[in-house]
């Protein structure tokens, strides 16, 4: 199948890509996991990819992700929520996400507080001044990251962002490592970063980033939303 194939070729790109930006920065490529992002895109896709030994796999519509989590139940893999998310679906996210990258507000930090499992959370930072982009404001971070520590299922990995188009990426990055650096004053196992999408994950790395999130690089074009 030309698809698949064309598939595993980016796939394999794109990893030895983000193995080069790791030795050029002097980091280990073990400490970056890469999250494949798979949003719009058929269960045959993610199939492929866990065939080729991939086990990271990001969605950012709890619609579309909870079917895909379904079909692929059994398999070992590793779900990671990575988009707005509303609070009334915040319980079932948690019920097949094991990471969720995308928390920004107090009233879904509420809603995770008695689900019956550990997940993982980053809290998500709002890089830009517009607030219908989603993310924490920078001066809302530390009160959003002790509800997260308060809350028992919840593991506070770090923090998460996406660089904004009208801004260097790397510029946007050095904010968040800044932002970080109060995080930890208060939480010091908060050390994780999840920053860097198709366009910028080699800068991202350069940084430190502990956890990409990329798509098209590695899926090619996503097909139209339904
Ligand atoms: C879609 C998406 C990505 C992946 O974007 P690409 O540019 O396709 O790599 C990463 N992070 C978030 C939050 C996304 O919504």
């Amino acid at each position: 199948m030309a698809g698949s194939a064309e598939l595993s070729a980016r796939y394999q790109e794109v990893m030895g890509r983000i193995a080069q930006a790791c030795r050029d920065a002097g980091r280990d490529p073990g400490e970056v996991t890469t999250v494949v992002v798979t949003k719009f895109h058929p269960v045959a896709t993610i199939s492929s990819l866990l065939a080729l030994g991939h086990r990271d796999f990001g969605e950012s519509r709890h619609q579309e992700a909870v079917l895909k989590a379904e079909e692929l139940q059994g398999e070992n893999l590793v779900w990671h929520f990575i988009g707005q998310l509303q609070s009334n679906k915040a319980k079932a996210v948690a019920q097949y996400a094991d990471v969720i990258h995308s928390v920004d507000r107090p009233s879904l930090v509420d809603k995770l507080a008695d689900i019956p499992r550990t997940v993982d959370v980053f809290l998500e930072v709002n890089l830009t001044n517009d607030v219908g982009r989603g993310g924490v404001a920078p001066g809302d971070l530390l009160a959003l990251a002790d509800r997260v520590a308060a809350c028992a299922p919840l593991r506070l990995r770090g923090l998460m962002a996406v660089a904004p188009q009208e801004e260097e990426p790397a510029r946007a990055f050095e904010r968040v490592l800044h932002y970080r650096e109060g995080l930890l004053a208060l939480h010091p196992d908060a050390t994780d970063l999840s920053l860097g999408m198709s366009q910028d994950y080699l800068e991202a790395i350069a940084v430190g980033a502990t956890h990409l999130r990329i798509g098209t690089a590695i899926t090619g074009k996503r097909p139209p939303a339904v």
